[in-house]
């Protein structure tokens, strides 16, 4: 819950405001404003205070304790103009609640944790839980010290400064050691807890035999990523709330799919019970791994530890047209998310900026996109988290695919979808995409033009407004002619016709013309072609093609 105050009818205002865009998140604290932020300070996990910093630093100051649990607290200016980070910037979220607080009331968040305003992440917010001397490696990494990362499973980080030796140390273990002096440890999300247990048993009995296995093979309670255990057993009271407790999702499978995985300590009582020979070490063994536990019992629970391979981490991201406000935040996030970014050079051109230091670029040239999807699977297959990104939507005539081809079921993928070529050009023309519509390729570099023919002419038939893409370049001059003559064929002359030139880039253009009127050698591979169906207007110098709605028939 987010707590709000305030002690002006102007905070009051903007307060509201907040309070009705998150009706579900926020509880509003009336009454004099010190009661009110020591109420919330004890109640939420963050709070907004429409107060002015200095008035919320006296206020809070005899109520902080430690940074791991105060709430996060945002100060917001009576007037709305900035929103304020002020303790708890990483822990306690406030960092991101200054932006997101910053989006509704149209306020500037003010964060100046030193690691977010200098594009460093924050060695709390990998997503790894995380020990140690958190602030002096931090400080390391930001004055520029050796900080050396020390890790057996390579797991997929964020991009940091690193060096080959020196004083400082990040060490990526799931092994219950404490941390050196000057050394921070990450906990990665690498072991799978196999549960099983008879019906009724209680929370404490299956959180008693787990961290005994835990402990007596040396491993941190911080590194389970899920416990796994049978679907039969979804909904057994201790198994969700140990689960609950842990931290973590409670996994199921189907006895079937258990029942096939090869167990050093099968046996017949869960055979009867639920229908396979294991449950705590089929569930924990399933997806794969190192089996660190074997089956240990208790008197109503069994449990099982293995310990997952590192698993990679490949974005597939559409970087959108060119403008920067068209890069989607999420496509940014994952540029930031990504230790190596493989893409076309001019691209990476495009975004660079945006990256953290240490990230690694493997850019290449035009023509090499094989190499370029072979590249990326391989550094996600190390382990590492990878961005491939490309223009446009990274779907579209783009890498995914090929990337997708190469990549087996051994890393993830998560793809960040793009604003593609033909939604910029559509948005500059009007509305020529307002009914059925194609994209078509006119490259026959991977493609025979028989088939890219075969196409055009089905979408002529078919009266699909087309989108063509790669349209024409230097050593391609028949295709567009030849093409646009086949939807002639089924098209009046006077067609509307769109040609947009580098939508959304600095010399962006956009032109209406006709069927019958474009001269195709104003045409290149910086553009797109959009061609209406028989429907589509020219109405006030924009390209529409209507839904063709009744009611709109009957307003004629
Ligand atoms: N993945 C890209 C398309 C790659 S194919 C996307 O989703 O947009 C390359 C073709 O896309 C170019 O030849 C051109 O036809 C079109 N294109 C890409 N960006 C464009 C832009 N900003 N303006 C106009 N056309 C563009």
């Amino acid at each position: 819950m987010i707590g709000l105050m305030s002690a002006s009818a102007a905070g009051a205002v903007a307060r509201d405001r907040l309070a009705a865009a998150w009706p579900d998140r926020t509880r509003v604290y009336d009454g004099p404003v010190g009661d009110a932020v020591r109420a919330a300070f004890a109640e939420c996990e963050q709070m907004v205070c429409f107060l002015a910093t200095g008035a919320v630093v006296r206020l809070i100051a005899p109520l902080l304790g430690d940074k791991a649990s105060d709430p996060g607290v945002v100060c917001v200016d009576e007037s709305g103009r900035f929103a304020v980070s002020l303790v708890g910037g990483h822990a306690g979220g406030a960092n991101e609640l200054a932006h997101a607080v910053g989006e509704v009331l149209g306020a500037h968040p003010v964060v100046t944790t030193a690691t977010d305003s200098t594009n460093l992440p924050g060695l709390d917010t990998l997503g790894f839980p995380a020990e140690g001397d958190i602030a002096s490696v931090s400080r390391a990494l930001l004055d520029g010290e050796r900080v050396v990362l020390r890790t057996k499973v390579r797991w997929p980080l964020p991009p940091l400064p690193l060096s080959a030796d020196g004083a400082y140390t990040i060490r990526v273990t799931d092994r219950a050691v404490p941390p050196g002096e000057r050394e921070v440890l990450l906990r990665p999300p690498t072991l799978v807890v196999g549960v099983g247990a008879s019906k009724g048993v209680s929370v404490a009995e299956v959180l008693a035999l787990v961290d005994g296995a835990l402990r007596d093979a040396g491993l941190c309670v911080g590194s389970v990523a899920e416990l796994a255990t049978v679907d039969a057993k979804a909904d057994e009271p201790g198994l969700v709330a140990a689960a609950e407790r842990l931290g973590v999702p409670l996994v199921t499978y189907p006895a079937g799919e258990l029942a096939t995985v090869d167990v050093p300590n099968p046996s017949a009582a869960p055979l009867a019970a639920v229908g396979t020979p294991s449950v705590a070490e089929a569930a924990a063994l399933v997806r794969g791994g190192e089996l660190l536990v074997p089956k240990r019992k208790s008197a109503m629970a069994t449990c099982a530890v293995v310990r997952r391979p590192g698993r990679g981490r490949l974005a597939l991201v559409g970087l959108g047209p060119g403008a920067r406000d068209l890069l989607t935040p999420r496509a940014k996030a994952e540029l930031r998310r990504a230790s190596v970014l493989v893409g076309l050079d001019q691209y990476v051109d495009q975004i660079r900026d945006l990256l953290r230091p240490g990230t690694r670029v493997v850019e290449s040239g035009l023509g090499a996109e094989e190499e370029r999807a072979r590249t990326a699977v391989a550094e996600a297959r190390a382990g590492h988290a990878v961005a491939l990104i490309g223009s446009g939507d990274a779907g579209v005539y783009a890498m995914a695919s090929p990337a997708l081809a190469e990549a087996a079921d051994d890393i993830d993928v998560v793809g960040v979808p793009g604003v593609t070529a033909a939604l910029a050009a559509a948005a500059l023309l009007g509305a020529p995409l307002g009914h059925d519509h194609v994209s078509i390729s006119l490259s026959d570099l991977h493609t025979p033009w028989e088939v890219i023919e075969r196409r055009v002419r089905a979408a002529a038939e078919a009266d699909l407004v087309v989108t063509f893409y790669n349209p024409r370049s230097r050593g391609r001059a028949w295709q567009l002619p030849m093409a646009l003559a086949i939807l002639a064929g089924h098209r009046a002359p006077t067609t509307p016709v769109g040609v947009v030139r580098n939508a959304s880039r600095p010399d962006e253009s956009s032109r209406l013309t006709t069927l019958a009127a474009l001269d195709p050698t104003t045409v290149d591979m910086m553009t797109v072609v959009t061609v209406g169906n028989t429907a589509t207007r020219e109405i006030a110098g924009r390209m529409v093609t209507p839904r063709g709605y009744r009611w709109q028939e009957a307003d004629k």
